[in-house]
């Protein structure tokens, strides 16, 4: 490590990063206000050549941090308060996200929150804050899991209770980066990073570690209020990997953590031209960190990397996640095929064979995640920690199909759509002088040319857009590389019996 490393922190690093104990004072859930003027602060964050002052004010992703601030309201509308949020032990009012379950009962009432959340969006706004709050919650009820840590001069555990405090009690808004960038795809298939782009600890002090490198991607990094940096679920346990074995957390606005976005999806438009964009835009990031400092107070795991690769199964955060995800899914499959039967029903090829052959695809593919998900809860259980768990098996099916499942029902929606996703005038030419036009020649049997025009610019948000190609792209990637999610899947699924069987018919006399 280089000890002359020039760092943020050099002047005053208790100031460097907020302190997590001065803020965990919270009282939970806030209001969508609260979090916008939480946004307003140093944060670095760059998009399309510049510098963004203030994300909440800047076009490109403002009416996304306004959309989740509309979510945050509606926490504490009587018509969703029972259901999203549960009042903790002292009585402050939660996200239910963070409510540890204990009992296949909170399995279920965690599971009709994280439903409740994405309906909200009908899933379009994937990283919704419960998929954080799912894993620290899982974190914060497995400390004895991060206690095994030696190296460092820090109490993991308790900066872990601390941490999941400071996020419960304030309702933070999180975001998360695991992946390191692969710079050579062979050193990187083999369990190593790089140390010209890998996020790595360059020195470490008395007051914490400083880091130096990139991550990939951080949805939601510039409208979170924290990010998580923990580790790649590929870290091998070699000396080698020492540097890059970590877990932390620290504000956004943290000096020297720099945001570099992707280009927007949302180009200001109405949201009868874009009902999809104009709503929902989460903006992706790589994150690079320049000499950043991380308190001791702000980390979890430190140079261990068995520890490290073991983290998310050993505390059962991934299976917290996936449940997220399952349902979060099961509510966007089902607003897929709103669209696919509207779009039928509108020509009346809800008649036609071939259309409802196609359809009735993405209705198995949505049963499919509904029957995983009911079998997950159904089949909940207390995990080594004491805390309930839904049933693994089923929701990392559901994680490993609809990678596969969503670019399919896209497919179906532009076969089925297929012309009349690029027949979309714009809102305007209902008023000007095609008027006349657009009233006339975009009606369907059974529906008036403004309501197809409508519905057709959703079909083409979801599935011709840079905003639908987006999404296709995020529920291939956003849980981890397919192919190293797969070979987990094999390697967990109880075979022996299976091979027990062919052996005794083949050894049958
Ligand atoms: C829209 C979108 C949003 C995302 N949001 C987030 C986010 O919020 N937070 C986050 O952390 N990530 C996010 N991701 C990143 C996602 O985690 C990665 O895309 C995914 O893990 C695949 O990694 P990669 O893109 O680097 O691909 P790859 O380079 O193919 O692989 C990534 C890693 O897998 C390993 N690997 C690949 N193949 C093999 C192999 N055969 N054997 C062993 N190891 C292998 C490599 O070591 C490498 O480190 C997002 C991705 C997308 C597309």
């Amino acid at each position: 490590m280089d000890e002359s490393t020039h760092n943020h922190a050099d002047a005053a690093p208790e100031q460097a990063t907020q302190s997590i104990t001065s803020s965990a004072s919270g009282t939970g859930i806030r209001t969508g206000a609260q979090y916008l003027e939480g946004l307003r602060d140093d944060r670095e964050v760059w998009t399309e050549g510049k510098r963004i002052a203030d994300v909440t004010r800047e076009p490109s992703m403002m009416r996304g941090a306004q959309t989740l601030a509309s979510f945050l309201d509606r926490q504490d509308e009587d018509t969703y308060r029972d259901t999203v949020t549960y009042l903790d032990d002292d009585g402050d009012r939660c996200a239910t996200a963070y409510m540890i379950p204990k009992s296949k009962e909170d399995i279920a009432q965690r599971g009709r929150a994280y439903v409740q959340w994405a309906r909200w969006s009908n899933g379009m706004f994937g990283r919704t804050p419960d998929y954080k709050n799912a894993s620290l919650m899982a974190f914060a009820g497995a400390t004895e899991f991060l206690a095994q840590g030696t190296k460092g001069q820090a109490d993991f555990a308790g900066n872990m209770t601390t941490f999941y405090k400071l996020a419960r009690k304030n309702d933070k808004v999180l975001t998360h980066t695991l992946v390191n960038p692969t710079f050579n795809f062979q050193q990187a298939a083999s369990g190593k990073f790089s140390e010209k782009v890998a996020l790595q600890v360059v020195k470490e002090t008395d007051a914490g570690i400083i880091v130096n490198g990139a991550r990939l991607l951080a949805t939601l990094g510039p409208l979170a209020d924290e990010i998580e940096v923990f580790p790649s679920t590929v870290l091998r346990a070699t000396e080698d990997n020492i540097p890059f074995a970590f877990a932390f957390a620290i504000p956004i606005a943290t000096p020297g953590l720099k945001l570099i976005c992707r280009d927007t999806y949302d180009h200001g438009k109405s949201h009868f031209d874009a009902p999809l964009s104009s709503r929902y835009e989460e903006m992706d990031a790589v994150v690079v960190f320049e000499n950043v400092f991380i308190p001791w107070e702000r980390i979890f795991m430190y140079g261990e990397p068995h520890l490290c690769n073991q983290a998310f199964a050993a505390t059962n955060a991934v299976v917290h996640m996936m449940h997220q995800v399952a349902c979060g899914k099961l509510v966007k499959s089902e607003f897929l095929l709103g669209i696919l039967c509207s779009i039928a029903r509108a020509s009346g090829r809800d008649k036609d064979l071939h259309t409802k052959g196609l359809i009735a695809e993405v209705m198995q593919m949505t049963e499919t995640i509904r029957a995983l998900l009911f079998s997950a809860e159904a089949q909940a259980h207390e995990d080594q920690h004491g805390n309930f768990i839904p049933l693994r098996g089923p929701l990392d099916t559901s994680r490993n199909l609809f990678p596969k499942f969503y670019p399919r029902m896209i497919e179906i929606l532009q076969l089925i759509g297929s012309s009349s996703l690029m027949a979309t005038p714009a809102e305007a030419d209902f008023s000007n002088e095609l008027g006349t036009d657009v009233e006339q020649y975009f009606q369907l049997t059974n529906m008036d040319s403004r309501d197809r025009v409508g519905l057709f610019r959703l079909a083409h948000d979801v599935a011709i857009s840079g905003f639908g190609t987006r999404q296709a792209l995020y529920e291939r990637f956003f849980f981890g590389p397919p192919a190293l999610i797969a070979s987990g899947y094999y390697d967990l699924y109880d075979k022996d019996p299976l091979i027990d069987r062919v052996d005794a018919l083949l050894n049958e006399a």
